[in-house]
């Protein structure tokens, strides 16, 4: 394990975006220098609001996929660049595959050149349409190589096999965490995940729109789970490199996720099925005991109360908006 208080300068890619932005802050309060690149391609630099005005951050513009600029030394970089919601990656699924392999080839060969230890934001997505329930980090997964989630799937594999390949060869000391579905506070409302588009859409007075039948299967971490359970992993043994499930055991279906959404709300909605996206999962939940007995890891939050805690959130920031623009027009 590494002390903690030994200063770190910490390369955060992705740092603007949902997990990135809690990443940066908890970094930050910890006593670390953090520099967060992004291309803010599913972000904006206004995410990052407050902490823009901490003397021990930086922001960077720039695309992973190309050549990294050259005053870069940090000590620790965490990869989290990446598009992560199928909306989102689907939309341009061949940067979406240069980013995972390009973007982690060099951001391996900056690790290497500084010295410095990675982590890679892994993926559940790994197991594709998983045929072992629950996941295990030693099953290989079910994976579509030429459909429309595979510029993520397999890009993500292939990130795995570099990161791999370089501790291997190079003596990199690389983390893989194979993060699982994570929600909280800060997800964009538009980016089309189910917590947030649910949420949002409630709040909204729109029925919710639930893919299929609404019984395939997630399980849901809350982001302050993720962020600790990222940072445990970047700080572990030189020598365990993973890669390693991060996530809630709690499963449930998406349906039971509309329906508590209703009833924590305490409005009346409808639910509007919609057909279920191509190579969409049916199940999902990650077999922690690695995390548990390397890292001593696993999540405290219950899905219940994270939930409560997101909606809450979402609410008031929506009540802030109708606020403003109210005083904007004088009403
Ligand atoms: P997000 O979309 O909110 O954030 C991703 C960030 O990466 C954004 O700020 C985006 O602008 C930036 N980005 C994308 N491509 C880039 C590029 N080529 N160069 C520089 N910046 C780029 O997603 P998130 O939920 O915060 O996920 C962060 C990471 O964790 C991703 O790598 C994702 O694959 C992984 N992950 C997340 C989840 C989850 O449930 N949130 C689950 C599994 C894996
Ligand atoms: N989903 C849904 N309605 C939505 C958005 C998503 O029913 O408005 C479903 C989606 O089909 C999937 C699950 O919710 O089965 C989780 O979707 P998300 O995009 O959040 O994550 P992923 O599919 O990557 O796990």
């Amino acid at each position: 394990m590494l002390e903690t208080n030994d200063e770190q300068v910490i390369l955060v890619t992705g740092g603007a975006g949902f997990l990135g932005t809690h990443l940066c802050r908890r970094l930050l309060t910890q006593g670390d220098t953090v520099i967060c690149m992004d291309n803010f391609l599913t972000s904006s630099e206004a995410n990052l609001g407050p902490l823009n005005d901490h003397p021990n951050f930086s922001v960077i513009q720039h695309d992973i996929i190309d050549p990294l600029p050259k005053n870069l030394f940090p000590t620790q970089i965490y990869n989290l660049a990446c598009a992560a919601s199928p909306r989102q990656y689907q939309k341009d699924p061949v940067h979406t595959l240069r980013t995972c392999v390009q973007g982690t080839f060099n951001l391996l060969e900056l690790a290497v050149a500084q010295n410095a230890r990675i982590l890679q934001a892994s993926t559940s997505e790994v197991y594709g349409d998983p045929k072992e329930h629950p996941q295990h980090e030693s099953y290989h997964g079910n994976v579509n190589p030429v459909g429309v989630r595979s510029c993520y799937d397999e890009g993500k594999r292939c990130a795995e096999t570099l990161i791999s390949d370089y501790a291997r060869t190079r003596g990199v000391t690389a983390k893989i965490a194979r993060i699982f579905n994570t929600y909280g506070p800060g997800m964009a409302a538009d980016d089309g995940r189910v917590i947030s588009t649910l949420i949002h859409q409630m709040l909204q007075g729109e029925p919710l729109t639930v893919y299929g039948d609404g019984s395939q299967t997630r399980s849901l971490c809350y982001v302050d789970d993720m962020i600790k359970g990222l940072i445990t992993l970047m700080n572990s043994a030189d020598t365990f490199r993973g890669p390693v499930n991060l996530g809630n055991t709690e499963e449930i279906s998406v349906l039971e996720i509309a329906n508590l959404i209703i009833e924590l709300a305490q409005k009346d909605s409808n639910i509007e099925f919609r057909p279920l996206p191509a190579d969409d999962p049916t199940v999902r939940c990650p077999d922690i005991t690695l995390a548990q007995h390397h890292l001593n890891w696993k999540p405290t939050v219950r899905f219940r109360q994270g939930l409560l805690q997101t909606y809450t959130h979402f609410l008031q920031k929506s009540q802030k908006e109708i606020q403003s623009v109210s005083t904007r027009l004088g009403t």
